[in-house]
């Protein structure tokens, strides 16, 4: 039942939903990012984020404690809104987080793991485990946070391995709240070799690039595998900083006109503040003034997700 949906828009739209972008926080996490950070960043990055308010959540006897009310929560969100399914991913070495909320909501939570680049055969052993016994079924890189191409050769047997399962990799770029980012490695391009030379890999880049507009509708001519999309997920705050005038709107026709309804997901980003309903509403409320058909939105709200994903019907 969506309780928390306009009426409208609950009309325009009652399919299918899967949210392919979602952040897991705990306590820890946040303890070792604010170590990360000088003090005006994290002020900024408090502000943001609501981080007060976070803490005050700390009180839970134990971590599965804390884990088991916060996804307890989140689900219950997600049943207001309609959301059936969401990929949900923990920040680096945090992996035992995930599959602790998988073991208990596992048709609603598709489990991903932060894969880091600057040991992909740490990484790779933890993914191999992660795979075979908690279900987890894709990774969330970083290049800017890390410093690595994803096309670097250290990467390969990581991409052999996750190939021959069927895993999903998500990438992040364009700008970024991460405090080691290096902006040299914030261009989507950096996708398109590790995608032609792995065709049995669906690459996903975050928020349609966060700004590299230009240079995702590039990538959509050289999708030779037809393996690169995009998530929608964010509140578009890159759109100030393109060099023109644009809105939400007609960045989705660009991307439409150019890749076509089948390289988009949808997606919030929702993090530290909660599931961000909010920008379940705004993504539905562009789509009804572009007056997409049902099946396209359908497409967009989970049929490409369940492709991507390889997800059971
Ligand atoms: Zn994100």
């Amino acid at each position: 039942m969506m309780i928390e949906i306009d009426q409208d828009i609950q009309d325009f739209y009652r399919g299918e939903i899967i949210d392919v972008h979602n952040h897991l926080f705990t306590p820890a996490m946040l303890d070792l990012m604010k170590a990360d950070m000088d003090e005006k960043r994290y002020q900024k990055f408090s502000d943001t984020f609501n981080v007060p308010e976070f803490n005050d959540g700390r009180a839970a006897k134990s971590d599965q404690d804390y884990l088991d009310n916060l996804s307890d929560s989140w689900v219950k969100t997600l049943d207001d809104n309609g959301v059936n399914k969401i990929v949900w991913f923990p920040f680096k070495g945090f992996h035992e987080a995930i599959y602790h909320i998988l073991s208990r909501h596992p048709n609603r939570i598709v489990g991903f793991i932060w894969f880091d680049m600057q040991d992909p055969q740490a990484s790779l052993e933890i993914l191999k485990d992660a795979v075979k016994h908690h279900g987890i079924r894709g990774v969330k890189i970083n290049p800017s946070a890390d410093h690595v191409h994803p096309h670097d050769k250290s990467m390969y047997p990581a991409y052999e391995f996750m190939e021959k399962h069927g895993l999903t990799v998500l990438s992040h770029y364009g700008i970024s709240m991460a405090p080691t980012t290096d902006v040299a490695y914030i261009n989507p391009f950096g996708i398109q070799v590790a995608a032609r030379d792995y065709p049995g890999i669906n690459f996903i880049i975050a928020h349609m690039g966060a700004g590299f507009v230009r240079e995702s509708l590039f990538l959509m001519y050289h999708d030779i595998n037809q393996n690169i999309h995009f998530d929608c997920s964010g509140s578009g705050s890159w759109i100030k900083y393109l060099p023109y005038d644009s809105s939400f709107e007609q960045v989705y026709r660009r991307f439409l006109d150019a890749g076509g309804v089948e390289r988009l997901l949808f997606g919030t980003d929702s993090n530290i503040r909660g599931y961000r309903t909010e920008i379940l509403k705004q993504n539905l409320q562009i789509f009804k003034n572009m007056e997409l058909s049902n099946k396209q939105v359908r497409k967009i709200m989970s049929g490409n997700a369940r492709r991507v994903l390889h997800l059971q019907p």
